[in-house]
């Protein structure tokens, strides 16, 4: 009996063993051309209750906003229209300007009246640093803030990628010149929100089993698997991660959950090592929405840790997530089909997490941010 018990577990478990790729991939040859990976759009005949959600159920505060420039109130009104449909009480400009290019939006949304709607961050001139470089951009950050700057950010990907110093070599995330750069923001108490990297499979080679295959074929200079030209994705978060590690009095929004939605293991390993981090979610949707049980695990767990954005300001787009986040719908459609071959699933977060990481969460976090337009 024992023995028989053993004998079926052994043949089970060859049986589910995972097989090598080679072989799960083989299909029969098929006997008409098949269409290609553009052509093939099957249309989806699952009939499940739907629930669109036009409207967040909660004030929202999108912390990577990237409307256009809000320097003329033609500007400011089209924005504000999409943000009074969507709920969208506070929208941060992390369009990056320092300046008189931040100082003219201020006082564009001042006069307007609406400085209860929008919060700007600066930016970093990281151009050709070399000797004295971190005094000057720390002068400018000063500055910055005192015309009413909240934050820093969003200090773009080519931070890591292809920022060079003025001696010809790759600016590291972690090079010494900057350390005062970023002490300056933990003294002013504003966060530093900065976007390294990008999905770890633009990092690998573009082959049949490359799950973003469509969209580096459709943007092919978004291949980052030089290892001549770039690091490799692991050798760019330890550098991101030595720069956590050194500057431990200043607070990290770390963009686009670090293009870990895939292994939100390694994002709680992140959280766990460094509490002066937490993470925003723009432009990562496909990978919360596959995984909805998962991410709902851990966007409980980690429910202080956890800021909505956006990235591209797309008003038709936004719904998505508030769907994806809000209920529990089932096999539904991204927005972008190069992102992502397969469908969304809700998550049905309760509200308590939907409002921390629609809101509460990056008025924790930046304290500069107006809070009039999220009350409910
Ligand atoms: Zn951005």
């Amino acid at each position: 009996m024992r023995l028989t018990r053993y004998l079926t577990a052994l043949a089970l478990a060859a049986t589910f063993a995972p097989q090598p790729a080679e072989a799960q991939r083989r299909i029969p040859e098929p006997q008409i051309p098949p269409p290609s990976i553009t052509e093939y759009t099957p249309r989806s005949t699952l009939v499940v209750p739907a629930h669109p959600v036009p409207r967040a159920k909660f004030p929202v505060v999108d912390m990577h906003g990237h409307p256009p420039t809000l320097d003329n109130p033609e500007n400011i009104r089209t924005v504000l229209v999409a943000m009074d449909e969507l709920n969208i009480g506070v929208m941060i400009q992390t369009r990056g300007s320092s300046g008189e290019r931040l100082t003219n939006q201020i006082e564009a949304v001042r006069a307007a009246g609406q400085t209860d709607r929008f919060a700007f961050f600066t930016t970093l001139d990281l151009r050709d640093v070399g000797p004295g470089s971190g005094a000057q951009i720390a002068a400018q950050l000063e500055a910055d803030v005192a015309a009413g700057a909240v934050g820093i950010g969003e200090i773009g990907k080519g931070f890591g990628l292809g920022t060079m110093k003025a001696d010809g070599t790759r600016l590291t995330l972690d090079d010494p010149e900057l350390k005062i750069v970023w002490e300056t923001a933990g003294r002013l108490g504003i966060p530093v929100f900065i976007h390294t990297g990008d999905p770890a499979e633009f990092f690998e080679p573009l082959d049949m089993e490359n799950e973003r295959w469509l969209e580096q074929s459709i943007y092919p200079n978004r291949q980052l698997n030089d290892r001549a030209r770039f690091p490799s994705f692991d050798a760019l978060m330890a550098e991101r991660d030595r720069l956590i590690a050194n500057n431990p009095g200043t607070t990290w929004i770390i963009a686009h959950l670090s293009w870990y939605g895939a292994d939100l293991g390694r994002l709680g390993e992140l959280f766990d090592r460094y509490p002066n981090t937490v993470a925003e979610m723009g432009a990562v949707l496909y990978d919360l929405g596959r995984q909805p049980r998962f991410a709902r695990e851990f966007f409980e767990k980690y429910s202080d840790r956890l800021l909505f954005g956006k990235d591209s300001f797309q008003p038709a787009e936004y719904p998505y997530y508030w769907r994806v986040f809000e209920t529990n719908d089932e096999y539904f459609d991204y927005y972008r089909d190069y992102h992502a071959f397969w469908k969304l699933y809700g998550m049905g977060l309760n509200d308590d997490v939907l409002r921390k990481i629609y809101a509460q969460n990056a008025v924790n976090v930046i304290p500069g941010l107006p809070t009039a337009a999220l009350g409910n």
